[in-house]
């Protein structure tokens, strides 16, 4: 294991919370961006109602922009949300070719996300899945709480493990398994994943993500418990933007930088250049008009200041 795959989320999951809409341009820039800092594997939309997400209602708009050789994708996938035939619909008008569909491991919070219980879900899915597939699509899974639930508290590995197993039966390229709350520690980690990574051996571990969130400040530890398990995916959003609007006090996904510099410090290869990384998402935060939680953009750009103070200090005057 020498390259881990980092799976950003920062264009969907990073914006979709925020309440002042974030423009086209400006989302266009932070994708080509990311690409360009290195992203291979990006989610950039959602095919929802708009009046539910408003702030992904130009995922359609965005998918047509990125289109083609000059689109700024070059070799990356861009991946979209899709929760119902309508928005497979969509996806495929706007020629998508990635799609992520959504559970949770727990009824509380699947009614909350999506309006229906784990299994209505899974009962929708069972027809989605092949309908994409027979379309061409590559399809990703998400199981929300996998770990804790807003709604319902702990949750026992085998109730997770139950969505998981289902999910991986169908033709899915991978399923992200999901911290939504920020709750696991790398134990609870261990007590999940420990088991599903012995069902996916060998190179069907790629079929296996970890989503962690830094809520409680345990989301570098469990991504570092995750890749000891086996999982070679680890979703991050750049700058650590975003979090869930269903999910009371889940601030903070995991900060695609506090990751890839763990993952560089180890020997292993991302394809991230960080410091272009950085300059990306200190220019999106000033863009938003909101703070990052990423640890190592915090440290980079008190670095550069003091560079660039003692770069503008007039010479030979007093220390
Ligand atoms: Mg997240």
């Amino acid at each position: 294991m020498s390259r881990i795959t980092i799976f950003e989320v920062g264009p969907r999951d990073g914006l979709q919370n925020e309440k002042q809409p974030v423009s086209l341009e400006d989302k266009l820039w932070f994708t080509r961006g990311l690409v360009q800092a290195g992203a291979r594997e990006l989610e950039i939309g959602a095919f929802v109602r708009a009046e539910r997400v408003p702030q992904m209602a130009d995922t359609d708009a965005l998918y047509a922009a990125l289109a083609g050789k000059t689109g700024g994708l070059g070799k990356a996938r861009a991946w979209a949300l899709v929760p119902n035939e309508k928005g497979l619909e969509r996806a495929a008008a706007a020629g998508a070719r990635n799609i992520a569909v959504f559970t949770a491991a727990t009824d509380g919070f699947a009614n909350a996300n999506i309006g229906m219980t784990v299994r209505e879900s899974l009962a929708l899915y069972k027809t989605l899945i092949p309908q994409a597939r027979k379309l061409g699509m590559r399809v990703r899974g998400y199981v929300s709480t996998a770990f804790g639930c807003p709604y319902e508290g702990k949750v026992a590995p085998a109730k997770a493990l139950k969505v998981i197993d289902q999910l991986l039966k169908w033709d899915v390229e991978q399923v992200s398994v999901g911290d939504t709350i920020g709750v696991a520690t790398p134990g609870d980690v261990t007590k999940l994943m420990g088991p599903l990574m012995k069902r996916v051996r060998g190179k069907a571990a790629l079929k296996v993500a970890g989503h962690f969130h830094d809520t409680r400040g345990t989301a570098l530890a469990n991504a570092l418990q995750a890749l000891e398990l086996g999982v070679t995916t680890l979703d991050s959003s750049a700058g650590g933007l975003g979090g869930c609007p269903y999910a009371p006090g889940a601030t903070g996904n995991l900060a695609t930088e506090d990751l890839v510099y763990l993952l560089h410090g180890m020997g292993l290869k991302t394809g991230f250049d960080l410091d272009a990384l950085s300059t990306l998402s200190v220019e999106m935060s000033r863009r938003m008009n909101r703070a990052l939680t990423s640890r190592y953009v915090a440290a980079w750009a008190a670095g550069r200041a003091r560079a660039a103070a003692a770069k503008s200090a007039p010479k030979g005057s007093a220390p």
